[in-house]
């Protein structure tokens, strides 16, 4: 993968309270909780969307453009139709 400077996803560690909605969110699996905290396990699969801002309850995820790993189009393979379905319906659906 080509580094370069890119839109990736950042989670705050103050304000991420752990509840697990970003990791279901992610459609290519790059968040994942560790110790209670969501943090990207693998930033070539982050695709930079931002498709678990939206399901964070907490403002805990923002893009920040910054130089990382190129996104992996490979991981776009491994994505499921019914799963793809289930994650944007999660981000579509107001928060509680
Ligand atoms: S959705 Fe927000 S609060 Fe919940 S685990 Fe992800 S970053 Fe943390």
């Amino acid at each position: 993968m080509v580094r370069g400077v890119r839109f990736i996803v950042t989670v705050d560690q103050e304000r991420c309270t752990g509840c697990g909605n970003c990791v279901k969110a992610c459609l290519t699996g790059a968040l994942q909780l560790i110790n209670g905290k969501s943090k990207i396990v693998d930033e070539r699969r982050c695709d930079g969307f931002g498709s678990c801002i939206a399901v964070c309850p907490n403002n805990a995820i923002r893009l920040e453009l910054r130089d990382a790993e190129g996104f992996d189009w490979s991981v776009v393979n491994e994505i499921i139709f019914e799963s793809l379905m289930k994650k944007l319906a999660m981000t579509s659906a107001p928060l509680k």
